[in-house]
């Protein structure tokens, strides 16, 4: 299924063109980038390499990204490759052992490493060794290995996913939050001038209270929106173009996508507002329970239209306002 507002990087997605190169140059994330400012600032002086990093948060806040700016700010090379990626403990080792000292390995994903390759990991950020077995049998042998210092920045969706042990082994964790909209309106603005479009305020807020507060979301939406531009001739965009745009495109003011006005409709409409169990809701709608779980909930539940309780989902009286529909009397137990 692909929507205009999943947040999952996809191949069409042009996040390096949009990706701003500096801390002073990247918006939101007061704290993260405060936090790393200092880190950053101390491991230069001292000459070291910068404690090793773990950015926590869903997919399309800037964890990537944050990883190569602390590689360019620290003056270091940038690595990178990704948990699933790395099959064998031999893929990272050669990896490590062709670090230069001080370089950032960013590793995408790192709660899908298998464990035989997390276990060669754990030695490598502590001690900057590799313990390898050479060989099998009894000719077999183990082999440590000096490493050059080196910074491992590791990128998640939730901690929760990690080891404990390799979680332990970060010094610097960072968690990155949902964008607010004046920051997401920035952020449009700054790609519009980098694609070279040409952007008023009111279409910047328009992209960004669609953009489910997440970055990616608002580059893909930014890029669709140009395409309307050009297609109507118009040199820049207004409200009233981003709107008939996004809308075409079926992404609502508050960029709900046609699956979620259907999984808050059919609690609406069919089970009175709810509370209504997962599995029914699912069936209703022919869709896995795990997806609606993992992707259309999330969001509906930050954005204060559903509640899970105990009995079931539940649908708020924001959700029926949003949908235009009167609001049942309801149990308020
Ligand atoms: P993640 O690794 O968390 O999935 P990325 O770092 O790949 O996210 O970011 C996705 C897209 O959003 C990129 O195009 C990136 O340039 C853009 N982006 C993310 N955070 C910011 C930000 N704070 N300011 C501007 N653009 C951003």
């Amino acid at each position: 299924k692909t929507s205009l507002v999943s947040p999952e990087r996809r191949e069409s997605d042009p996040d390096s063109s949009l990706r701003p190169l500096s801390l002073a140059e990247f918006v939101g994330q007061r704290a993260a980038r405060a936090n790393l400012q200092v880190f950053i600032e101390a491991a230069r002086t001292r000459g070291d390499a910068l404690d090793h990093v773990l950015f926590v948060g869903p997919p399309g806040l800037g964890k990537t990204t944050l990883a190569q700016i602390v590689a360019r700010e620290l003056g270091v090379n940038f690595r990178s490759t990704s948990g699933p990626v790395i099959a064998k403990a031999g893929d990272l080792a050669a990896q490590l052992t062709n670090l230069d000292e001080r370089d950032v390995l960013f590793i995408d994903e790192i709660h899908r490493l298998n464990p035989a390759v997390e276990e060669i990991l754990y030695p490598a950020m502590e001690d900057r060794q590799l313990d390898l077995v050479i060989g099998e049998g009894p000719a077999a042998r183990s082999v440590k290995i000096d490493l050059p210092a080196f910074t491992l920045v590791g990128a998640t969706t939730r901690a929760g996913l990690l080891t404990t042990p390799l979680r332990d082994r970060f010094g610097i964790p960072i968690r990155l939050e949902f964008y607010d909209t004046d920051e997401l309106e920035l952020i449009v603005k700054r790609g519009a001038r980098v694609l070279g479009i040409g952007m008023s305020d009111e279409g910047a807020n328009e992209i960004a209270k669609r953009s489910r507060g997440t970055p990616r979301i608002a580059g893909r939406l930014l890029r669709r929106v140009r395409d309307f531009a050009l297609v109507d001739g118009v040199e820049t965009v207004s409200r009233a173009l981003a709107d008939r745009s996004l809308r075409l495109l079926d992404v609502d003011p508050i960029g709900l996508d046609l699956m979620d006005r259907k999984y808050l409709m059919v609690i609406a409409q069919h089970y009175g507002g709810g509370p209504v169990g997962i599995e029914t809701i699912a069936a209703a709608l022919s869709e896995p329970r795990d997806a609606l779980e993992e992707i259309i909930e999330p969001f509906l539940i930050q954005r204060g239209l559903l509640a899970r309780t105990p009995r079931g989902r539940v649908l708020t009286s924001h959700a029926f306002r949003h949908l235009g529909l009167a609001e049942p009397k309801r149990d308020p137990s």
